[in-house]
């Protein structure tokens, strides 16, 4: 969506920050903070600006700090992706450092591709040192335009595809040989591809049917893999190749929190069986699988101890954590409403404020919400990143599927309640992909029973393991 949608709520938010009562100048500062947000999910860097702008007047008005938004603002002036992602004509971005070297086009003629059909890009991969492009239909070597730039002593090697859509707003893919491959719509008609490397090298491609192949710079050559050239043979290279072996674990590092803990136990259920200690328990056996399989593993409590909110995330970037899962079970208030409710959901961050994310938000935040101050409550959402919330929300996605499948294989009637988002303070702060798992209602009589036995959990704790691992595999 283009920020022009949402001029009529821009206005509006405008008029209120113009106004003499206070009441009406907090509502337009927080319908901007809406929008910045929307302009962060959908990658709109006009209706970002747009929101911060109405942000720094409406915090003035109000007496409070602004310099959150201004640094964003100052953020997204010179931001790559503006630079490299978005339409220099609709946009005034700071002047571009870089610089091209070389422009290498091998189609001049744009009339001729603009008549080609769109092509859509399906799937991208990075395997044996090739960039695989996987596209809805076939296309011809017209369709690729290639060129080099140089900014800050690095090499961009740029692959305009045209005419062609992308559904993501952004994918960047970080390589042990090459510094990030950045992916996203250049323009209405154009996906652009950015290989950043420190060291030039000699990208070669090559079209396959529905896939692109581009080669990227090697490495030192793993054991497994054969020392012949990537550029000879790119296709029977990789449909040898065996994506399960290559995985390294090792590298991966989770911080597991254990929700509540202490003098704060949580929810209390069925037979006053108490979350701390069932969360507790399932902790402990994801960090034994998930160290068995090579991973580095913290938890944020490893006994009945009490944990503010706020060191929990801390603790995870202090560890320099990849994953930060948090693990929770849910409850419902009143005995005859113990029978209606049941099942396994899956939250990550994000500012959404539907009945249901709000209720077991306030469940779960009560605990020490006097813990951040009102500010940060107030203005998380500024400091939400866009990329953040969408690996998070790809993270519960294939947690949420792994922890189903493996209650599945051994009990009936385990409810899916879904991957939701909602704003939890535990995740607020976390660097990584951070999510919390309602591992089920300790209110119902049967799925509490479930929960405090130990092959029940040993089977959660599995489908957690799994759930990282698959998010690995399919991210990596
Ligand atoms: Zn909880």
């Amino acid at each position: 969506m283009k920020a022009g949608d949402y001029s009529e709520q821009i206005n509006r938010a405008n008029r209120a920050i113009a106004s003499n009562a206070k009441s009406v100048i907090w509502k337009g500062y927080h319908d901007f903070q809406s929008l910045y947000m929307k302009g962060l999910l959908e990658g709109d860097k006009k209706l970002q600006l747009q929101a911060l702008k109405g942000l720094i007047k409406a915090s003035k008005a109000l007496d409070i700090d602004a310099t959150r938004y201004k640094n964003a603002i100052k953020a997204l002036d010179t931001s790559e992706d503006i630079k490299e992602f978005e339409n220099q004509n609709s946009f005034t971005a700071a002047p571009s450092e870089s610089k091209s070297i070389s422009k290498q086009s091998l189609n001049k003629s744009s009339k001729t591709v603009s008549k080609n059909r769109t092509i859509s890009l399906k799937k991208t991969a990075v395997e044996n040192s090739n960039l695989i492009l996987t596209f809805n239909t076939t296309f011809s070597k017209k369709s690729i335009h290639k060129m080099v730039l140089k900014r800050r002593g690095h090499y961009l090697y740029v692959f305009d595809i045209s005419p062609a859509k992308t559904y993501f707003s952004i994918k960047r893919i970080k390589g042990p040989t090459f510094k990030e491959i950045r992916i996203a719509q250049f323009d209405p008609k154009t996906v652009r591809v950015v290989i950043e490397v420190s060291r030039s090298y000699k990208p070669k491609w090559k079209i396959k049917g529905r896939r692109l192949f581009i080669t990227l710079p090697k490495g030192t050559v793993k054991r497994h893999q054969k020392k012949d050239s990537v550029q000879k043979n790119v296709v029977s290279k990789t449909k040898n190749s065996t994506k399960k072996n290559s995985l390294n674990l090792s590298k991966y590092i989770v911080v597991i929190d254990p929700g509540h803990g202490g003098k704060d136990s949580g929810a209390v259920g069925y037979k006053k069986l108490e979350e701390k200690k069932v969360v507790l328990s399932v902790a402990k056996k994801v960090r034994n699988i998930l160290k068995k399989r090579g991973f580095k593993v913290y938890l944020t409590r490893s006994r009945d101890k009490f944990v503010p909110l706020k060191k929990r995330t801390r603790f995870a970037n202090l560890k320099d954590a990849d994953f930060f899962i948090s693990i929770h079970a849910n409850a419902v208030a009143g005995r005859k409403n113990r029978y209606r409710s049941k099942g396994i959901e899956t939250f990550f961050l994000s500012p959404a404020r539907s009945d249901r994310a709000k209720r077991v938000a306030a469940l779960e935040n009560s605990a020490d919400v006097s813990d951040l101050d009102r500010y940060t409550k107030e203005t998380y959402l500024s400091v939400l990143n866009r990329e953040k919330i969408i690996e998070s929300n790809k993270l519960a996605i294939d947690l949420q599927k792994q922890i189903l499948s493996s209650l599945r294989s051994k009990y009936r009637g385990v409810v899916d309640n879904g991957v939701r988002e909602g704003p939890f303070w535990v995740l607020v702060g976390a660097q990584m992909p951070a999510v919390l798992i309602e591992i089920g209602y300790i209110t119902h009589p049967t799925e509490s029973k479930r929960l405090f036995n130990p092959y029940y959990q040993k089977l959660l704790a599995e489908g957690i393991a799994n759930g990282i691992e698959s998010y690995i595999r399919h991210n990596r």
